[in-house]
């Protein structure tokens, strides 16, 4: 996709850090880490989102983060990893070609990703309706 800075760095028109490559995905240190290692797991194709991606290559893409997640632990010697996909711009997608976000974590880094909140009487039941599959 033009104008796409991943499919731009898949291509080596922009420069990257990788850490891993195959056919269809490419790993690469995120320019601005949340910590140390912070990683970026991307399917070669232009896909946008979750709804976007075919389920093959999600799956593809997801034993690749996978890979990466035992790479981070075992290379920095680090605790523990986030893995987070911003799904559309509301979500924070500010890329929009799908990537999953690889984040080491310490146990002292004191960084807390979600606020919590909690339903008022009914309200989750509500919600359930809306959203139950089976
Ligand atoms: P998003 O907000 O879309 O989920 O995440 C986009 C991520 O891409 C950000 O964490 C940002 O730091 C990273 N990023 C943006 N531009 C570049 C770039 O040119 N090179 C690399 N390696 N990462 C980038
Ligand atoms: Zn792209």
């Amino acid at each position: 996709m033009e104008n796409c800075i991943f499919c731009k760095i898949i291509k080596g028109e922009l420069p990257s850090y990788k850490i891993y490559e195959d056919e269809h995905n490419l790993a690469f240190l995120d320019i601005n880490p949340t910590t140390e290692g912070h990683t970026l797991v991307v399917p070669k194709q232009h896909f946008v989102n979750f709804e976007d991606i075919p389920e093959e290559e999600l799956k593809k893409t997801i034993l690749i983060v996978k890979k990466i997640g035992k790479k981070l632990k075992d290379g920095l010697g680090v605790e523990s990893y986030n893995v987070c996909e911003n799904n559309d711009l509301a979500a924070g997608q500010l890329i929009p070609h799908i990537h999953f976000h690889l984040i080491p974590r310490h146990g002292n880094d004191n960084l807390k990703p979600w606020p919590q909140t909690s339903y008022s009487e009914g309200r989750a039941e509500e919600v359930l309706k809306k959203i139950k599959i089976n």
